[in-house]
């Protein structure tokens, strides 16, 4: 079954990591992707590598070269999708950057990027896109949050901040379009084997295992499932939820 076939989705951090098997994911089951990333280079890998999972050859994947957290560019590249597409049906907000310190060390700019580019960005696109999916009466935002922003992590106070940030937009926004049938929920995965955890060094990823009761790392596809349910008609009476894909670490 082809649960998203002829949908338009942008996926942003779709260059790699989660937000790329979210897309391979989205384009298996019939969706049009744009995947949105700062690295042309990853970005053109990227689009090779969702193509050759496509159903149908006249699907769209496309890749753009956007930083997510600048408003106007943004903005611009809503206008200039939403006249070509004539709107949007599912968004998955997903890029997401760390700068990871203990808080007397974290610096102002340090705190901006992250906070910027993990919680501005879904401010960003839901700005430009909502105005469609309002008109349309009709769609899905999915934002990807982390166990972190529930539970708190020593040396990740901006990224948590950023991540509970998410939370409470998801829940407020879900309940201010509801009765617009949009539908606005967060994943929130645990960790996750990506370039982003592999920056962890040996004795960071035994004591994050020590914290999983599954004792394994997640695959990026274990979220793109759930993300992929989340898209599809199956979910239409969720919203304004987090649901954690987490191996367990936070039962
Ligand atoms: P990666 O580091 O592998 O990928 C990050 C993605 O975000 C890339 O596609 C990157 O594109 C894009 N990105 C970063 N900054 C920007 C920007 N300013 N504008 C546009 N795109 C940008 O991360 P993961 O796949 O590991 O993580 C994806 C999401 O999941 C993040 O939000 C992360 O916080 C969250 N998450 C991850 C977990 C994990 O264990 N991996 C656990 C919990 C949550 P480019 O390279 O081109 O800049």
């Amino acid at each position: 079954m082809n649960r998203l076939e002829g949908k338009k989705a942008i996926i942003t951090g779709g260059t790699r990591g989660i937000g790329r098997a979210i897309a391979a994911r989205y384009v298996e089951h019939g969706a049009n992707v744009i995947i949105v990333g700062t690295n042309e280079e990853r970005g053109a890998e990227a689009r090779e590598f969702l193509k050759g999972h496509r159903i149908n050859p006249e699907q769209t994947v496309e890749f753009r070269k956007l930083d997510v957290a600048n408003h106007e560019a943004v903005a611009e590249f809503g206008k200039e999708v939403s006249e070509r597409w004539g709107g949007v049906d599912i968004i998955v907000n997903c890029a997401g950057i760390t700068r990871d310190n203990l808080m007397i060390k974290i610096k102002e700019a340090d705190w901006d990027t992250v906070l910027d580019t993990n919680l501005k960005s879904v401010y960003n696109m839901s700005h430009v896109f909502l105005r469609g999916m309002i008109k349309n009466r009709a769609g899905k935002i999915i934002n990807i949050t982390s166990v972190v922003g529930i539970m708190g992590n020593p040396g990740q106070v901006n990224y948590a901040a950023s991540k509970s940030g998410m939370i409470g937009l998801t829940k407020s926004l879900a309940k201010e379009v509801a009765s617009r049938n949009i539908s606005i929920n967060c994943i929130a995965p645990g960790f996750i084997e990506t370039d982003m955890t592999g920056q962890l060094n040996e004795a960071q990823k035994e004591s994050i295992l020590k914290q999983v009761p599954m004792g394994r790392l997640g695959s990026t596809k274990e979220i793109a499932h759930a993300a992929l349910f989340l898209a599809s008609e199956e979910s239409n009476y969720i919203t304004g939820q987090v649901i954690t894909v987490d191996g367990g670490m936070t039962a």
